[in-house]
């Protein structure tokens, strides 16, 4: 099979027409590329915090979509419906007095399109834990404590964010052979599993999105982890009672929570209940401007003694310990 990429630059202020022109030759997926910044609304959404900064905007709009070609269908045949459609865009660019619009191409092999984005993901450390995609070995002379195996899919845990780095070099330093760990936001699960393969007895995960809690119980299996070790949960860490009921029933040595500061904030001061005596809260999903924020929040909470920020980027841990 061989898939073409078609980009048609144009402005933003021309998208919309753009668009619409090319839903009438049945083009309905596009991909939009911009630098418009997001709207507050947006930036108030969930997972705003992760967006990256864009360079300025200088108005410039990529339109592209892609189309899947047999191989029997002759080069001429595909070359004039394109040429149909571009000159269909053209007609549009002079009716409605468009700025004037690009157009290019790339043919992407089957071979590319499906095994490219791979090359991104390579084995990397965090500290002396090597995390690396299943499709990759362990490189020949590495030196490590261990190996945990995470591929990238619909949860957040790659391990490549500096939040989760932050998360898991806390574990690394706080943790001690057979701790409990509750994971709150466990996304892929990956800082549950690093926690039980560097000698965690028990892990106790949540997420409030069902999809990464199935992501996650499949992650724990692909690590060889055995299902005694641990519970995923489903649900809200602010919200749900039986929830907070479960963590309190079982507290554990580490709490973790790499989450937003939005949900870490209101999370400190409550999270000691999750905690056993002398027990370690490490949070992140922390954007450097809330860090004080999130000081002032476990400062709050008398049960819990603020230990470190421990810094990566842009991003914040805040560690503390249960009274
Ligand atoms: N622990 C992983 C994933 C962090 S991403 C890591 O460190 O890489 C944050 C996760 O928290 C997401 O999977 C999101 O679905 C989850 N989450 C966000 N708000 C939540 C809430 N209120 N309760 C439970 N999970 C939440």
């Amino acid at each position: 099979m061989i898939w073409s990429k078609y980009t048609i630059k144009t402005t933003t202020k021309d998208a919309d027409l753009v668009s619409a022109a090319l839903m009438d030759y049945g083009i309905f997926d596009i991909q939009i590329e911009n630098n418009v910044q997001l709207t507050d609304e947006e930036m108030n959404q969930m997972y705003a915090d992760f967006v990256k900064e864009l360079p300025e905007d200088d108005g410039t709009c990529f339109i592209s979509f892609f189309e899947e070609f047999d191989e029997e269908e002759s080069p001429e045949a595909r070359k004039l419906r394109i040429d149909g459609i571009w000159q269909g865009l053209k007609e549009t660019e002079e009716t409605f007095g468009l700025d004037p619009l690009e157009f290019s191409s790339e043919t992407l092999d089957s071979e590319d399109w499906e095994n490219k984005w791979k090359e991104y993901f390579k084995p990397f450390f965090v500290d002396d834990v090597m995390i690396k995609p299943t499709w990759e070995a362990i490189p020949e002379g590495a030196e490590y404590s261990t190996v945990i195996n995470i591929d990238p899919g619909m949860a957040f845990g790659t391990g490549m964010h500096e939040t989760t780095r932050l998360c898991l070099k806390g574990i690394r330093k706080y943790m001690k052979e057979g701790d409990t760990v509750t994971d709150l936001g466990c996304g892929s699960g990956i800082l549950s599993i690093g926690a039980l393969l560097l000698g965690a007895g028990y892990a106790r995960a949540v997420d409030i999105d069902p999809q990464a809690v199935a992501v996650a119980e499949e992650n724990f299996d692909v690590n060889g982890i055995s299902p005694e070790r641990f519970e995923i949960l489903t649900g809200n860490v602010l919200k749900d009672d039986s929830l907070d009921e479960t963590f309190s029933a079982h507290p554990a040595d580490i709490v973790v929570a790499n989450i937003l500061a939005d949900v870490i904030e209101p999370l400190s001061a409550v999270c000691d209940r999750y905690l056993k005596a002398g027990g370690i809260f490490i949070s992140s999903g922390i954007i450097d401007s809330k860090e004080q924020l999130i000081v002032d929040a476990v400062n709050a909470n008398p049960n819990l003694e603020l230990l470190d920020v421990v810094r990566g980027g842009d991003w914040r841990s805040v560690i503390a310990r249960r009274r």
